[in-house]
């Protein structure tokens, strides 16, 4: 499996799921130890609906991008749950406001 071919400089997010043999803990409870998943690659991730396993330096990037992804969203459950939704809700009646006032205008 080719990944990233063909999409320039931009590399490809790949989407994740947690390992189903460590449930995303990226290591499995020995008897009296806890050892590294083998399964993930000590990770806890596996690509979606395939389960592969990304090599270290793949899974390092794309660890990456899901962290940078979860830090936006925690900035953002941080500010409040209150603005976010509210910018959502004027930005759309601005949007529907500003077509019914072109079309009412004759
Ligand atoms: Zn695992």
């Amino acid at each position: 499996m080719q990944i990233g071919q063909g999409l320039g400089f931009k590399r490809e997010r790949i989407e994740l799921e947690p390992c189903p043999i460590c449930k995303g803990k990226a290591v499995v409870q020995g008897i009296s130890y806890e050892r590294i998943c083998t399964d993930c690659n000590g990770s806890g991730w596996v690509v979606l609906g395939s389960r592969l396993v990304l090599s270290s330096d793949e899974l390092v990037t794309q660890l990456s991008f899901k962290l940078q992804q979860a830090q936006r969203e925690i900035a953002v459950l941080q500010r409040g749950p209150s603005t976010s939704g509210l910018d959502k809700y004027y930005q759309q009646s601005n949007r529907r406001g500003a077509g019914g006032s072109n079309y009412t205008g004759d």
